[in-house]
């Protein structure tokens, strides 16, 4: 995300700290998650606020909106097109960048032109393993 792609969206001090978190903390928040983050440094600012900007920023296309946590919208500001990594415990989601081949049989095609696949893995990420495996220490007698 560029800041001058988003010129004709009106710059107060919050809104730019709302595009900062975005592109440094590559997360995938809610909208809750920028506003607790933002919030630290703008304490007046409302919730509307980030909500608003948030929305603005996906009609701009510069934020895409993810449905694949079904508790809460997610959003990325990397609008490459790229996959997701998704922990099933903390519903952590990581990108991956891999192009995949996948072939679909033509009686599968429903009259569409496909211009691009997105492949959603589910697993159980790095830390919530760890967390697991030092539960597992502490349950032994
Ligand atoms: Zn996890
Ligand atoms: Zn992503």
């Amino acid at each position: 995300m560029i800041l001058s792609e988003i010129a004709d969206i009106k710059q107060t001090p919050q809104r730019l700290a709302i595009i900062e978190y975005l592109e440094s903390n590559k997360v995938h928040p809610s909208a809750l998650d920028v506003y607790k983050a933002v919030s630290e440094r703008f304490p007046t600012m409302s919730f509307a606020t980030v909500y608003n900007t948030l929305e603005k920023l996906k009609e701009k296309g510069l934020l895409i909106e993810l449905s694949i946590d079904t508790g809460k919208k997610r959003f990325d500001c990397d609008t490459r097109p790229h996959h997701h990594l998704i922990c099933v415990k903390c519903r952590e989601i990581f990108d991956v960048f891999t192009d995949f081949i996948l072939e679909l049989p033509e009686d599968e095609f429903h009259g569409f032109d496909i211009i691009g696949n997105h492949v959603d893995f589910y697993g159980i990420c790095k830390k919530c393993k760890e967390i697991e495996g030092s539960d597992l220490e502490l349950n032994k007698d």
